[in-house]
């Protein structure tokens, strides 16, 4: 489990590749104003099961969009990294079965330990754990997708009481209130739905929010319909996050407008990277879906400024998700990384300027790298032969479209090589340069 803390609107993670066959640990964002010490924390967990994408982009968005200027919310987006890379329900079985009786011999023991250990946390005092369920639920039979065994749209809890009369249902109910006021569609309408898991629920018993119930602290469960598009599960998620913040006296804050326009851009950013062993910064939005020769070394470690973002091997490849979706696949170039190179300096439009070794540089018309300590390699650059790309002006039309890495033919890769005798070049790090604007 790695724990990242985050105040305002910074995000810096460093997740390091894990051996494919194994379960991954997940992460934990503390979301917290700056007077973290005795304010209770609001604790929510999605991605449990790896096919519901609705918790785990909702959270994803609450970690890079909301400010909590007033409380604490830690956030566990991805509690079964592993099934949501693989886009399956569990790859282990149901983890939120789990949470009874254990075998210390189950592949996720230590997965279900480190979860349990974060619901006990004297810190933590409510719970709220997404979900994406079937249908939608209904008290009474409608028909085959509204009725009692359905569990899209409604917000769960195990019992109705737990410290004084009424207080999980008095608490949901106030949740349902606030997503009800903002539905999309009557057909959508929220539920409270009571489990009254104690009295013979025997699957219930073994789910994360009956062990929170059981422990003491007040734990709900918010499911958005399957029958929804993404976005409008996002959405209701989000609503039901805001609704407990509320309800908690959280005070937040966040840079956009709760629509669906706005969660379709956010699922989708502009913006969204992925920093690969501090050298390389892909820009994700558009990209290929397959980038050949791609410098690789055995052991690497990334990060991204949107927590679901997922750099992982598959087979020959190395692929990148976001969440269960796939984003790109790499087709490795193995070598050896170099990490003398800090800057460079470019002369981009007529201006000479300092890069960074690993960012992304807008370009209007031209760029010239002038001559450094290093092999310059412009893929995509169409006149061959030449050992080194420097002192050239490259203007965008003399660049290749098949070899950019977004799919506009906008944004290509500059490689730097450190060269030394009698030994193979060594990778140096990358920039990318973009023509989009
Ligand atoms: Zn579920």
């Amino acid at each position: 489990m790695v724990i990242i803390l985050r105040f305002l609107f910074f995000i810096f993670i460093l997740f390091s590749l894990f051996a494919n066959t194994k379960p991954i640990n997940f992460n934990l964002y503390k979301l917290n104003s700056n007077d973290i010490y005795n304010k209770p924390a609001l604790l929510i967990i999605s991605g449990i099961q790896g096919d519901e994408p609705g918790g785990f982009n909702a959270t994803s968005i609450l970690i890079k969009h909301y400010k909590i200027y007033d409380g604490n919310v830690w956030v566990v987006p991805n509690l079964n990294q592993h099934s949501i890379l693989k886009n399956n329900r569990g790859i282990y079985g149901d983890m939120n079965r789990k949470f009874a009786e254990l075998s210390e011999d189950d592949p996720e023991y230590e997965i279900i330990q480190n979860i349990k250990k974060i619901i006990l946390d004297e810190n933590v005092i409510k719970i709220l754990h997404l979900h994406d369920g079937s249908g939608f639920y209904r008290e009474t039979y409608i028909n085959n997708l509204l009725n009692q065994n359905r569990w899209g749209n409604c917000s769960i809890i195990d019992q109705k009481t737990l410290f004084e009369q009424n207080d999980l249902n008095n608490s949901i109910s106030k949740v349902v209130e606030y997503i009800n006021r903002n539905l999309l569609d009557e057909l959508h309408r929220y539920r409270v739905r009571d489990t009254n898991t104690a009295q013979g629920d025997k699957e219930q018993e073994k789910s994360l929010t009956y062990f929170a119930t059981i422990n003491k602290k007040m734990a709900f469960a918010n499911e958005a319909s399957k029958s929804l598009p993404l976005n409008q599960r996002v959405y209701y998620h989000l609503l039901a996050i805001e609704g407990m913040m509320k309800n908690m006296n959280i005070k937040f804050e966040r840079n956009f407008n709760l629509d669906i326009k706005s969660i379709d851009k956010l699922i989708d950013e502009k913006d969204t990277n992925i920093v690969i062993n501090d050298i390389i910064e892909l820009p994700l939005h558009n990209i290929r879906p397959s980038i050949n020769y791609f410098p690789i070394q055995k052991d690497n470690n990334f990060h991204s400024n949107t927590p679901i973002i997922w750099l992982f091997k598959d087979g020959e490849d190395y692929r990148i998700k976001h969440g269960n979706k796939n984003i790109t696949r790499l087709k490795p170039f193995y070598t050896e990384f170099d990490y003398s190179l800090k800057n460079v300096n470019i002369i981009i439009d007529d201006n000479e300027v300092e890069i960074p070794i690993g960012t992304i540089v807008s370009v209007r018309n031209n760029f010239i790298i002038p001559s450094l300590n290093y092999r310059v390699n412009v893929i995509g650059y169409y006149k061959k032969n030449i050992d080194s790309e420097v002192n050239i002006k490259i203007k965008k039309d003399e660049l290749m479209n098949k070899f950019s890495i977004d799919k506009d033919g906008k944004k290509y890769r500059i490689e730097f090589y450190k060269q030394e005798e009698e030994k193979e070049d060594k990778f140096a790090g990358m920039i990318i340069v973009d023509f989009t604007n």
